[in-house]
């Protein structure tokens, strides 16, 4: 996501808008597989599946309110999204019980659609149609926050995690300018803003 407040050194700007009418736009149980429809960066999400508030091994973050948990209509995606997150988060705890629970952030709107500034922060250019997530990289002293500065990132652990969503078929992680997180080149990429965060995309396709 590209969010001003979760930038090193903007921690100080002015609250900014949240939310808005969408927040309470009620949505009906889908029929049907979900659907990523269009492209991340113009699309829509069909039969979306909310990402629950929290589960047994991860947490969710909103990075406009900087709070826990993200608020439920930033947090709706397809089904393979939902559960290659919930893969990552679990084979994590399962390789080690003592790491802190993931921290997920934004991922669609509940139909998915434009998710630009006006739902706060810088927005999000993409994000969609499901397919995108935003996870906060592990803090070196182990609190579920988001970090505010590269030097709190754990990066062994980051580099875990981006490791993970490579093996989990990631089309892209895009990660931070400043944290040296390596992986296959047409997979993880550098990308302005995610010093604090990965952003995982997902191809589309069968079992959206
Ligand atoms: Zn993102």
């Amino acid at each position: 996501m590209l969010a001003a407040g979760t930038m090193a050194g903007s921690a100080a700007q002015a609250p900014q808008p949240v939310g808005g009418p969408i927040a309470t736009v009620p949505v009906p149980p889908g029929d049907g597989p979900s659907r990523a429809l269009g492209r991340p960066n113009r699309g829509l999400l069909l039969n979306g599946v909310q990402l629950p508030s929290e589960g047994e091994w991860y947490r969710t973050w909103d990075p406009i309110l900087k709070r826990s948990p993200n608020r439920g209509w930033r947090r709706w995606g397809t089904t393979r999204l939902l559960s290659v997150l919930e893969q990552v988060a679990a084979e994590r705890a399962l390789d080690d019980p003592a790491a802190p629970p993931l921290l997920i952030g934004d991922l669609s709107r509940p139909h998915g659609g434009a998710f630009g500034k006006r739902y706060g922060g810088l927005g999000h250019a993409s994000h969609q149609n499901g397919l995108d997530a935003d996870v906060y990289y592990p803090r070196r002293d182990g609190l579920p926050l988001a970090a505010y500065k590269p030097s709190q990132v754990d990066r062994r652990a980051a580099q875990d995690l981006v490791d993970r969503f490579v093996a989990a078929g990631a089309q892209y992680v895009f990660v931070g300018t400043a944290l040296g997180l390596r992986g296959p080149r047409r997979v993880v990429q550098v990308l302005a803003h995610h010093n604090d965060h990965l952003h995982v995309r997902l191809r589309p396709g069968a079992g959206a």
